[in-house]
């Protein structure tokens, strides 16, 4: 018993496990710490803002990857312990703003946006230090400020009378992967099929590969906001209805670009349930959504092909995956900088390919690769994506992050899913 005992603990030891879990006890109090912030600027400078910072119930992130390895997302935060100087929880995330930084309206017009980040509540002073990439794509200091998590000011209210319903349930939240769906433009009285469409979007979603090889380990979580009109605003048609979370089509000009700038709503909504990422889900049948990494996705829910889009939005904000079309409507200022390599997983300008998917492109394959028939369902670099034609190359000639007539993620975002689905279940 006692050699079994030794054993164990020098297994656990070896392993990280007892190290990394009292280093989550030692740094962290349960439940986690919101800061809000304000974003302002135009397409040439930024500033940032402090709002607000809150305590939530619960964390649904993981307790053993607390530091971000994956180097995703235009902006990064860090969480310094003050006393002892070191990082005890960072992550990368990206921003309706950043993107909107890129349109025509921000060479002429400043304007700020509502961004939020969460991590687990710390238990001692912090340093919140916040960092953008530079055109070169080096992370740079952009906000820093010192939060005490026992300032008896720090917001603790939380949404009242809220339904939470546990679609799919694999267990503990801190080892499995937390989608948190918050209805949009449903009534109260239409919530039960609130909670139709979120069983139906998480149905096909586990039929996806790669996500049908994590069924064990989805927990799905529909949170029953209910609004007082239904559907969306549809600002080419001048339909504004009030709902629960003020999403809008014609996001930038851009018809289906479906999204909300009321992300203090959704986080609160979102509280609600431990979660790793938040999906509001539309109640119209309108072709549309939008995912911004570790920000939040969002799709209609009736449209004939809605679990699609669901998939490819989840793409983008679960995974950082990029947008590999470059004939749309979407027409973004300076996009990329080709001379640097971007941190999208599935995009490269072949500064760098080698951190890409260099070794898993077969020797015999040109770079770049023709698109031709007989590299249908190949890996190879194929010229345009990102809604840029020349100088960006994607991994396939087709995929679901590319069009909607894909049948799977290419096998370089299927990596790239499978990846930050580990990090989070872990
Ligand atoms: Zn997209
Ligand atoms: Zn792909």
């Amino acid at each position: 018993m006692k050699i079994f005992l030794i054993n164990f603990i020098i297994f656990l030891i070896a392993s990280g496990c007892l190290n990394a879990q009292s280093g989550f006890d030692l740094h962290f109090n349960k439940g986690s710490m919101r800061v809000d912030l304000a974003f302002a600027g135009n397409s040439t400078t930024q500033s940032i803002y402090l709002l607000n910072v809150k305590h939530e119930p619960y964390w649904g992130g993981s307790r053993m990857n607390l530091i971000d390895q994956m180097n995703l997302g235009d902006y990064r935060f860090h969480i310094i312990d003050k006393n002892l100087q070191d990082t005890i929880y960072s992550r990368g995330f990206s921003t309706l703003f950043d993107e909107w930084r890129t349109t025509p309206e921000a060479l002429s017009v400043p304007k700020a946006f509502h961004q939020t980040v969460t991590f687990p509540y710390p238990k001692d002073c912090f340093i919140f230090s916040l960092e953008a990439r530079n055109q070169q794509g080096v992370f740079e200091p952009c906000f820093t400020t010192e939060i005490n998590p026992k300032n008896k000011n720090i917001k603790k209210e939380q949404a009242s009378n809220i339904e939470v319903q546990r679609i799919l349930h694999n267990g503990n939240p801190e080892q499995n992967l937390d989608l948190v769906f918050i209805a949009e433009g449903y009534t109260a009285s239409q919530l039960k099929k609130f909670e139709q469409d979120v069983h139906r979007m998480a149905t096909s979603l586990l039929e996806q590969t790669p996500f049908n090889e994590f069924k064990e380990c989805i927990n799905v979580w529909a949170v029953c906001s209910p609004s007082d009109e239904e559907g969306t605003d549809i600002p080419g048609k001048k339909k504004w209805v009030n709902t629960a979370v003020n999403s809008s089509f014609n996001t930038f000009n851009i018809d289906r670009y479906l999204e909300t700038e009321d992300v203090i709503n959704i986080r609160n909504y979102a509280a609600c349930a431990p979660y790793d990422h938040i999906i509001v889900l539309v109640n119209s049948n309108k072709y549309g959504g939008g995912g911004i990494y570790n920000h939040f996705s969002i799709v209609t829910a009736d449209h004939a092909i809605s679990e699609k889009v669901f998939v490819h939005e989840l793409g983008h904000g679960l995974a950082g995956l990029a947008d590999e079309y470059y004939t749309s409507d979407v027409a973004y200022e300076n996009f990329f900088n080709l001379s640097v390599e971007p941190w999208q997983p599935n995009l490269t300008t072949l500064v760098e390919f080698e951190k890409k998917w260099k070794n898993q492109v077969p020797a015999n394959h040109p770079i770049p690769t023709p698109n031709q028939l007989k590299y249908q369902d190949q890996i190879g670099v194929f010229e345009g994506g990102g809604h840029v034609k020349k100088g960006i190359y994607r991994p396939a000639i087709n995929c679901r992050m590319k069009s909607n007539e894909a049948d799977d993620f290419c096998p370089v975002c299927q990596e790239a899913i499978r990846k930050t689905i580990l990090f989070l279940t872990d």
